[in-house]
């Protein structure tokens, strides 16, 4: 057996289709770094962070320390590549997930849609000098796209306005939801310039005049991550901080499919710690005189678990060689974000019911799962929203209203 091999059984025993296997050598030993500093950093008081809604200090240093974006090991075989291949990056995404979802939350607003707001979004300069930064973690950002009143129909319901006065913009409305804008130093935002109707972007700092921001409490969801409202009176921007090259609801759009790809990866890695919680759980837990996992009825649900998770690594794999070859599509982004989701719900739920009792305390892992399950199931797209991306390429119609 090879050290690849020896790592990948390891790291990724749920594999069972062995898909880890297409990755190099450098990308599963920088996923193993990974991991291991997950498991020895945080792996004591994960669930006291998701219990007292606290971020895991540090995280988002470790993660740049780790150099996921320029990494030598990402790049053996590929070299004069742009990005690290879509493989790992769907296996940064599972890994992380499979640890914790708010966490690889943290990472998703940042190195996705933040980051691809800046990079899909800004003129030559702007990317030049955002991007390597980003990359680096010497600055952090997040996405402020959805309203109090606006969520599935952002598209054509933008309400925060723009109103351009010389050299610069006044910003005036709301945001709702944005992950960790309260420690962003730079916030991709979106709002309709009231000249001629169409969404523009602009680069908003936390501590600006007019930046109001307040943390979202008593989710039972994602506790870990910082979800907060934005409310924005009279911001002033300077026409240099408005991100150029977004003109309209399609140019946001290519930001959202670029990183859905990403929450069908999330939910996958969430099916697997799931599993792994429930697996560890039935093996110690005994009833009538024997451990659980001895019954047939619970190794019916594991098997379950084990096969929703494995169509979900295929489904996962198969879009990130779509996208490795640029053949990556609406539709099939939004097939893998809308089934992944479900069969993560059906999983977490199956794992939460193995735990009997003890599956609604906070102390076991499977209710983190199960409760984080539901925020991915609503966040980029919701199962109906992608389910009618996918009715209208199926018939041709257009449901949506
Ligand atoms: C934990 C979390 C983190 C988030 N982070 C961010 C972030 O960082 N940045 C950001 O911009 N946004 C963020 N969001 C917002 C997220 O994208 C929205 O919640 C999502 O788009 C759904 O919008 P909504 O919650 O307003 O639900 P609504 O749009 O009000 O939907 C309510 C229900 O109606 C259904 N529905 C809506 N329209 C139709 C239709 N035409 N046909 C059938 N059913 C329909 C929906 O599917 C849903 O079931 C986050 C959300 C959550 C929960």
């Amino acid at each position: 057996m090879t050290e690849k091999d020896q790592m990948l059984k390891e790291l990724y025993p749920e594999d069972i289709l062995n898909i880890a296997k297409e990755l190099t050598e450098g990308e599963v030993k920088f996923l193993k770094q990974l991991d291991d500093m997950l498991e020895s950093k945080y792996r004591d008081s994960i669930n006291d962070h998701w219990v007292n809604a606290t971020v895991p200090e540090g995280f988002f240093e470790e993660m740049g320390k780790l150099n996921y974006f320029r990494n030598p090991l990402l790049f053996e075989g590929r070299e004069g590549a742009k990005t690290p291949s879509q493989l790992f990056q769907f296996f940064l995404s599972y890994t992380v997930a499979r640890f914790d979802v708010s966490l690889v939350t943290v990472l998703g607003v940042h190195q996705g849609l933040g980051h691809n707001a800046f990079l899909f979004g800004g003129s030559k300069e702007q990317v030049a000098h955002y991007i390597p930064k980003l990359q680096s973690h010497e600055l952090r950002t997040c996405f402020a796209l959805t309203e109090p009143e606006h969520g599935s129909d952002v598209a054509g319901g933008l309400e925060t306005t723009a109103k351009r006065d010389g050299d610069k913009w006044i910003i005036n409305g709301a945001k709702k939801w944005i992950g960790g804008a309260n420690v962003s130093d730079v916030i991709p935002l979106f709002a309709v310039d009231v000249e001629t109707g169409k969404p523009k972007g602009f680069i908003i700092r936390p501590e600006q005049d007019g930046v109001d921001i307040d943390i979202i409490q008593n989710k039972i969801a994602l506790r870990i991550i910082p979800n907060t409202n934005i409310r924005l009176d009279n911001v002033v921007v300077k026409e240099e901080d408005r991100l150029q090259n977004i003109n309209s609801f399609k140019d946001i759009a290519k930001i959202l499919y670029s990183t859905r790809a990403g929450v069908s990866y999330m939910a996958t890695g969430a099916m697997a710690g799931a599993l792994r919680a429930t697996r560890d759980y039935v093996t110690e837990r005994k009833q009538f005189g024997k451990e659980i996992s001895k019954y047939q009825l619970i190794q019916e649900k594991l098997a379950m678990m084990q096969g929703n998770l494995s169509h979900a690594m295929a489904l996962s794999a198969q879009l990130a060689r779509m996208q490795e070859n640029g053949e990556y599509d609406e539709v099939a982004t939004s097939t893998a974000k809308m089934m992944n989701a479900l069969r993560l719900r059906e999983s977490v739920s199956m794992g939460r019911g193995i735990h009997g009792g003890n599956g609604i305390l906070a102390e076991y892992d499977i209710a983190r799962f199960f409760s984080d399950a539901e925020a991915v199931y609503t966040y980029e797209g919701t199962h109906e929203i992608n389910a009618l991306v996918i009715g209208r390429a199926l018939t041709g119609d257009s449901a949506f209203i």
